[in-house]
């Protein structure tokens, strides 16, 4: 086993064909990779905290209003 095997593919929580050896920033959106495997891990943490839903349920309230002023 090497060193190369132990280490985790970093990968853009966006982008899912973004992957790479090591830590960086997606070439496609600028965001920070994050070590492969963490990425469902943070899923899992933003939907088990009523906060976190909270804050996605507000910005979804924010967009909603955003489209609806957009139509008129
Ligand atoms: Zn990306």
């Amino acid at each position: 086993m090497t060193e190369a095997t132990a280490a985790p593919m970093y990968v853009c929580p966006m982008h899912t064909s973004v992957r790479q050896a090591g830590p960086g920033q997606c070439p496609s959106c600028g965001m920070d990779l994050v070590p492969e495997g963490t990425r469902f891990a943070l899923l899992r943490h933003m939907v088990s905290s009523p906060l976190h839903l909270a804050a996605m349920a507000a910005v979804m309230a924010v967009l909603m209003a955003g489209a609806m002023i957009m139509m008129r």
